[in-house]
């Protein structure tokens, strides 16, 4: 039988687990054992006996390690943890890179095709991100959001600007909009105009003829002509905004700077930048990992905020990893076909 592990996260801050008592369910009635390392749930608050009453086996890290045919994981594990897995098994986990005598799958990979939703980790933690950056922008801003017109008189909603209108910035949009505030977004990629309006934000328009529009459905890179007269049109937005939520990235390249310090010094203070590309260098000139006041405004540089919701966080991921699983396990047999798409795309290469 196929035999799947789930080791405890050892990341910095990672609460996420890669299967919770339902996956695992449903994994071992596709015909695989699976085999969680105790405690791994905990921080995801799903208990051991919860994965036990599921049909897992509990076991420690270096026994699951040793008998798996495939590990799955949020993060990577550490070397010394790839080192005790079998010669042939499969790792599968975000930001996993190529390791000799071991198939490795990276989640981030998986093709963004309409076949794939199921196991689209990227966009099921981007959504996740998207929507906290509003409630944290919603917390922290010394102001309410929505209208509200009460007997000491009116005060008058939050304006919430979102930059980059993928899948982080449009679950942004939803949240913020549902909280009452006004929201503008924009992006370089014409086409999620209408995604944003449809989710009653205003578009900002971008007349330049360059196209941000990019293989896949990405943006692309667009040149620094671009990035200036772009800059320069959400500027006047930017300075009449209470909040402004950035999520604007380019696979494979640094974030593109969209907020310079010169902007951030046009906004008032008190102000909220959430800046969500921290991690490939963040949108605003500003943003530090964690919080930084400048003028008053404070940026709040956050990654991986998927993991301050553990829970969901960790259904959804569990619910990705289980999809592609079954798309080389069926009915208990192991099946490695390069020839599916989404199996050959996620594959790092290299890895064997
Ligand atoms: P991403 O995280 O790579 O980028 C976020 C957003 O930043 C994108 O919308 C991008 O256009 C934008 N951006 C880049 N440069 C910018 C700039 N200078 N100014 C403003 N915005 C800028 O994107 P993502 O969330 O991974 O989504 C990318 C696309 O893939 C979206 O169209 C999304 O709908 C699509 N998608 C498709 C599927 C599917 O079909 N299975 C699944 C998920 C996402």
């Amino acid at each position: 039988m196929v035999n799947l592990f789930v080791p405890k996260e050892t990341g910095a801050g990672e609460t996420r687990v890669a299967a919770t008592p339902e996956s695992a369910r449903a994994l071992i009635k596709g015909g695989l054992t699976v085999s969680i390392e105790r405690g791994a749930g905990e921080a995801a608050y799903m208990p051991d006996s919860e994965y036990q009453t599921a049909g897992a086996t509990l076991v420690s890290r270096a026994e699951g390690l040793a008998a798996a045919d495939i590990v799955a994981a949020v993060g990577a594990p550490a070397a010394e943890d790839i080192a005790r897995m079998k010669k042939g098994s499969i790792l599968i986990a975000l930001r996993a890179t190529a390791q000799p005598g071991i198939t490795t799958f990276s989640m981030e990979r998986i093709p963004r095709t309409t076949k794939a939703q199921t196991m689209d980790a990227l966009s099921s933690q981007a959504s996740i991100a998207g929507y906290k950056a509003a409630l944290i922008a919603a917390t922290e801003l010394p102001r309410y959001f929505p209208l509200l017109m009460t007997a000491a008189g009116t005060i008058k909603p939050a304006k919430v600007v979102v930059m980059g209108a993928g899948v982080a910035g449009l679950q942004a949009l939803a949240t913020a909009r549902r909280l009452g505030a006004v929201v503008e977004v924009s992006d370089i990629r014409p086409a999620v105009k209408e995604q944003v309006q449809s989710l009653g934000g205003r578009f900002i328009d971008l007349p330049m003829q360059e196209s941000g529009e990019g293989a896949g459905g990405y943006a692309k890179e667009v040149s620094a002509d671009f990035l200036r007269q772009q800059r320069e049109i959400v500027t006047r937005h930017v300075a009449a905004a209470d909040v402004v939520i950035t999520t604007a990235q380019v696979p494979g390249k640094k974030a593109p700077v969209l907020l310079t310090r010169e902007m951030v010094e046009g906004m008032r203070p008190g102000s909220i930048i959430i800046d969500l590309a921290v991690d490939s260098g963040g949108n605003c000139e500003l943003t530090k990992p964690g919080q930084t006041v400048h003028n008053g405004v404070r940026i709040f540089g956050i990654s991986n905020l998927a993991a301050t919701m553990s829970h969901d966080a960790s259904i959804l991921y569990a619910r990705n990893i289980q999809a592609l699983v079954f798309e080389f396990v069926q009915k208990g047999v192991l099946n490695l076909n390069m020839e599916n798409e989404i199996i050959r795309e996620t594959v790092v290469k290299g890895s064997s």
